[in-house]
């Protein structure tokens, strides 16, 4: 059994009823810290000394900057010792990137020693050691500044969770979503903005319907949650597409069948 966590399913707008975009896999796999982790993190009673592999997709302030946050805190409160595993995986240039911002942040107080117990690695393909899941991760059609990459993730049971990161439509996406159990898609701008280096509603819908057969999941969603009154009011999509919520959970079973539950509400 594996559990897929949405610990935050906004954009880097934060809408009203979401945190920023964030995913948490058998309570160990980060994908990106946002600067919303912390309180993510402390919701669901995670502490974080637990996470021992954080995929990182790409540089915008809303995927890394909570990134100080974790260190600061594994350092001082959950692993003063320095006991526990934590591997980074990461683009090139990833690592003098967190080091950089987690000094300006925390000047003095993350000695170089928490950071230099970190494992990088910048591997395309790995096993995640410790844990039922591997990874390929993938080019995709973002801000070509921040090095954008999506991450195709495969249990030993053959599940393929397909996490296309923050982009537009790219054909790295399409090659691999035929064979993709659930696509994650982030879904960053609504139809009236034109840029291709985000999914627009429209663009999900094309998506959907060129994939019939993989489960589409919508994240880091531009409009506010379904439980706010105010804000930016959520697309129509098929009923077949599932506009995540903050604290929807995906629960896969041995042999490969999904459900979806959510405590919150
Ligand atoms: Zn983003
Ligand atoms: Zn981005």
């Amino acid at each position: 059994m594996a559990r897929v966590q949405f610990l935050g399913t906004g954009n880097a707008f934060s809408p009203a009823g979401r945190m920023n975009a964030l995913v948490l896999i058998d309570e160990k796999i980060l994908v990106d810290t946002p600067p919303t982790l912390m309180p993510q993190l402390r919701r669901e009673n995670i502490s974080p000394a637990e996470i021992e592999h954080l995929l990182i997709t790409h540089w915008h302030a809303d995927h890394i900057f909570g990134f100080p946050f974790l260190m600061l805190d594994r350092h001082h409160v959950s692993d003063p010792s320095q006991e526990r595993n934590l591997t980074v995986h990461l683009r090139p240039e990833g690592r003098e990137l967190l080091e950089s911002i987690t000094e300006l942040g925390f000047p003095g107080s993350v000695e170089k020693g928490t950071l230099s117990v970190v494992k990088w690695n910048e591997n395309e393909i790995t096993n995640l050691e410790n844990s039922d899941w591997k990874f390929e991760r993938f080019k995709v059609c973002h801000t070509p500044e921040t090095d954008p990459h999506g991450y195709e993730l495969t249990h030993s049971n053959g599940f393929v969770f397909l996490h296309t990161g923050d982009s537009g439509p790219c054909e790295e996406i399409d090659s691999r979503a035929g064979r993709a159990d659930v696509i994650l898609v982030e879904m960053g701008v609504p139809n009236f903005v034109e840029s291709p280096h985000h999914h627009t509603p429209n663009d999900i819908t094309a998506l959907a319907e060129r994939f019939p057969n993989s489960k589409i999941l919508v994240t880091h969603n531009f409009a506010s949650s379904e439980l706010e009154r105010n804000g930016f009011p959520k697309p129509k999509l098929s009923n077949s597409i599932m506009q995540l919520e903050d604290g929807d959970e995906m629960i896969i079973s041995e042999n490969g069948e999904i459900k979806f539950v959510n405590k919150n509400t």
